[in-house]
């Protein structure tokens, strides 16, 4: 399992991990623990998903060393004046009792509280509760505020990123600002763009599937990965993209896909 370092002192996140966004509360469970069975160390919740205690019982059954598992959740939208005490809430949920990564869910604009939410999250990372803090759905002007007011530069930046939609100049951002760029909805949530002929033509061609097809192309542009599904044929297929190589003209092809189409809402108008 290859895994990347983050900018906070010799963290390293798993580049591939399993999130569980729309997994009902009542499935994650059994969901999570299919994933770790499947190999998969790294989770990706939130608050606003619902399904922390879940994951929690999932994690803590699991008999993998807490050391060995990367756990993420995220500060919602209402709580950005209250980040502790709801780091501390979800902690609870989880059953845990130290993160390895929290992220502000989204900058929320309008509400234009994300630095005293940083703020927050950096005192406890200071404080030794969570190993890595980060942000998601933040913009550039956004990232430079938080590096402007701010005195610790985010861990990683989790964004909208697939085929479709790949924002080449936030990953640019990012690289050049030691951020780490982890993408949600990497596989275009399943829809349109798994069915899409280049795709499929990569896959005969790797003996793949599409699905592994685009995994294995955020892997190679060094993109954290945390693909969703509740089946257990593809939690497995999901994880297995490590044994084989795309080349060159293979990302480009893949790279073609580009739409500039987002799935998800605008962050610098949403919340
Ligand atoms: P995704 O791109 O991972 O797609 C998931 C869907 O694709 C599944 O529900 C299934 O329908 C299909 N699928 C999965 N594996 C497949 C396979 N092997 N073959 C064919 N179809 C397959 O979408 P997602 O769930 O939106 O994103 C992944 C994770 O990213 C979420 O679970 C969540 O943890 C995170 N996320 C974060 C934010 C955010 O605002 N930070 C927003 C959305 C998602």
């Amino acid at each position: 399992m290859n895994s990347l370092l983050l900018n906070t002192d010799g963290v390293q996140i798993p580049q591939l991990g399993y999130g569980v966004w729309q997994v009902p509360a009542g499935e994650a469970e059994e969901a999570v623990s299919l994933a770790l069975q499947a190999g998969y160390r790294s989770i990706d919740t939130a608050k606003i998903y619902g399904n922390e205690e879940g994951v929690g019982r999932a994690v803590r059954s699991s008999g993998i060393a807490r050391d060995k598992l990367f756990i993420t959740t995220k500060l919602w939208n209402d709580e950005h004046h209250r980040a502790e005490e709801a780091f501390e809430e979800s902690l609870a949920r989880l059953g845990l009792d130290h993160l390895d990564l929290f992220l502000i869910h989204w900058p929320a604009p309008s509400q234009d509280r994300y630095v005293e939410a940083w703020k927050g999250l950096e005192r406890l990372y200071r404080s030794g509760r969570v190993r890595a803090i980060g942000v998601s759905n933040f913009t550039i002007p956004a990232l430079e505020r938080l590096m402007n007011e701010t005195e610790i530069v985010p861990s990683i930046n989790q964004i909208e990123l697939h085929p479709n939609f790949p924002q080449p100049e936030l990953r640019a951002f990012h690289e050049a600002n030691g951020i780490l760029t982890e993408a949600w909805s990497p596989l275009g949530q399943g829809r349109g763009l798994l069915d899409d002929p280049a795709l499929a033509q990569l896959g005969s061609k790797h003996g793949r599937t599409p699905a592994q097809i685009v995994l294995r192309w955020h892997i190679q542009l060094g993109n954290v990965v945390i693909p969703k599904s509740v089946t257990p044929a593809r939690i497995k297929e999901n994880f297995d993209v490590f044994g084989f190589i795309l080349d060159p003209e293979d990302m480009a092809a893949i790279g073609a896909l580009n739409t500039g189409t987002r799935l998800g809402p605008d962050p610098a108008q949403f919340g």
